[in-house]
């Protein structure tokens, strides 16, 4: 899962890249607002999520954040609001923001919030992403296979959690690299197909499906 965080006092935004990064998103980061709707607009750099602080230089974050809904970009927001100026948080729901804190915030709960976004985003009401005897936990970056749990690498565990927020969906390998990669990663296919063939031999037969010509699809055996 791909994150895009965009803040500008450097201390955040180290805080929460190490903590997005610990918690097994790729993230990348703007520190304007102008920067921010670049990378945000490119529909090539496709974000899972999106941290968006609104007192921004350059170009505000309420700003940013209509023009995207204006572009068509339906990514899930969350935007940093200062404390105590309710009409903010107003003004930044009301311009497609799907989620606020207040700063300061406790980065365990804006952990809280980024799983619950990309997670109602795929459709998943649960933290625990289940399929068959495959349990992915979204709060502890955690895989079970039967109640065991799974080693995994962080590559491993991302291509793996991609595929688990998509269950029964064709996923490309462009929309691997897209979403397990950071933006200055080498991005070579074929790990793709290495990270695939590793987890195979560490979940049940025929969860990961292959795709002639398309891609991969995990289905509940
Ligand atoms: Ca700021």
């Amino acid at each position: 899962m791909r994150v895009l965080v965009v803040e500008d006092e450097p201390t955040i935004a180290a805080q929460l890249a190490e903590a997005l990064g610990t918690a097994g998103y790729v993230v990348d980061l703007a520190e304007n607002g102008v920067d921010g709707h670049f990378q945000g607009s490119d529909e090539n750099q496709p974000f899972d999520a999106v941290v968006l602080d609104l007192g921004l230089p350059r170009m505000d974050g309420l700003t940013v954040l209509k023009k995207w809904r204006a572009a068509g970009r339906g990514m899930p927001v969350l935007i940093l609001t200062a404390r105590d100026n309710w009409h903010e948080k107003v003004a930044g729901i009301d311009a497609g923001a799907d989620d606020y804190l207040t700063k300061p915030f406790h980065m365990e709960e804006l952990l809280a919030r980024v799983r619950a976004l990309i997670r109602r985003a795929g459709g998943h009401a649960s933290a625990e992403l289940v399929c068959g005897e495959v349990v992915l936990d979204t709060r502890y970056s955690r895989v079970t296979v039967g109640g065991q749990t799974l080693t995994l690498t962080s590559h491993e565990y991302r291509v793996l959690d991609y595929l688990m927020h998509h269950p029964g969906q064709i996923v490309s390998r462009s929309d691997l690299i897209e979403h397990i990669y950071a933006q200055d990663f080498d991005r070579d296919s074929n790990t793709v197909e290495v990270f695939i063939a590793r987890l195979r031999k560490k979940l049940p037969e025929g969860v990961i499906e292959t795709v002639r010509g398309l891609g991969y699809r995990l289905v509940a055996p």
